[in-house]
Order: structure tokens, then sequence, then C-alpha cells
């Protein structure tokens, strides 16, 4: 069984950027595709500790095109099919997490719901955004069950503090790589 993870952005493209904003308490600088790479690390360390092998799309410092990572999980011929991103919104009120399958996917849906549930099981500090569908590019082109994930809002101080501990990013690591080991374990 082979998974693919998908760290977004990186490179020439951060994605979301969150900058320091002392006057709103804020001392912390957020790039997207920096937190999302360390989550895939983590994924890929739990998902070899289960016995899988797991494939990271991107090197830290990588710019891949959304096609790119659709070829090398369809390349490698992956079971699964896991992108990585954190969100942003112009309202800081929004928070919490949401993990996104193509529209009629079916085994797609059925990877997202487990990886959901088992991330909102490791970090329950995190509000609940629900499991949805979306027409994500990587999601679409990829041949293999696939889902994406937002794990908090870069652009919400709670959310941001706890993406910047490492202890909570290894959670949420955890709780998506146990998603995906009941998925190939027979979901
Ligand atoms: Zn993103």
């Amino acid at each position: 069984m082979r998974i693919v993870l998908d760290p977004g952005h990186g490179g020439k493209d951060p994605g979301a950027i969150d900058p320091v904003q002392p006057w709103q308490g804020d001392m912390l600088v957020t790039r997207e595709d920096e937190i999302a790479y360390d989550i895939a690390l983590r994924t890929r360390q739990c998902l070899e500790r289960a016995g899988y092998t797991a494939y990271l799309s991107r090197s830290p410092n990588q710019f891949v095109s959304l096609q790119g990572r659709c070829d090398f999980a369809n390349r490698m011929q992956a079971d699964a099919f896991i992108s990585i991103h954190i969100n942003a919104a112009s309202n800081p009120e929004a928070s919490g997490i949401e993990t996104f399958s193509y529209p009629g996917a079916i085994r797609g849906a059925r990877l997202r719901d487990l990886v959901h549930n088992g991330i909102m099981r490791m970090a329950p500090e995190f509000r609940d955004r629900g499991a949805k569908e979306a027409k994500h590019y990587v999601t679409h082109y990829t041949k293999m069950p696939a889902c994406l994930v937002e794990c908090g809002f870069c652009t919400n101080l709670e959310d941001e503090k706890s993406i910047h501990d490492p202890g909570v990013r290894a959670r949420i690591a955890q709780g998506i790589a146990n998603g995906v080991v009941m998925f190939l374990g027979g979901g």
C-alpha cells in the first residue's frame, strides 16, 4: 500500500501568509507551505510506524504545479492521496478544520470522512467545520481516492497558536494517519 501526502504550495508559492499583527496580540508569522510540509512529514512518520509506505509530493522549498502533484500520485499508483493545507479568511473569527473530497467521489468521501474524524479525535480543540465536497484540482485529477484537509486558519489567533505548537501538529498528523490506516485496512 502506497500513500501520497501532498503538502500544499511551496517554493515561489507560499500559500496563505499571516503576518505579525502586534496591535491584535498576534506575534506569529505563518506561511502555509511550511506548516503543511511539517504536518505532511509527521504524517509520513506515523504511517511508516504503522507499516505503510508514504511519499511526499514535494521537498521543503520546492514549487510543484497542481498537475505535477497529480502526475506524481498517478505515476506512483498510490492507494490514497491526502492534500494538506492551512486555511485563511478575511474574517479573523473563522476557525476550525474542514476536509473535502471531489463531488460524487464515493471512495474519496469515505477516505475524507475517516481522515476528518481521525483528526478531530486527536485534535478536539479545533472547531469541527465538517467533511464536505469541493472541486479542488488535486482531488479531481488524481486517479485514487483523494481528499484535501484544511488544518485550521492561520488568520484566527487561536488556530494559529495551535498550529505553531509542534505537539498539536503531531496530533493532527497522527489523526490523518489513523484515518488513512482505517481506510486502507478495510474502510
Ligand atoms: Zn492551501
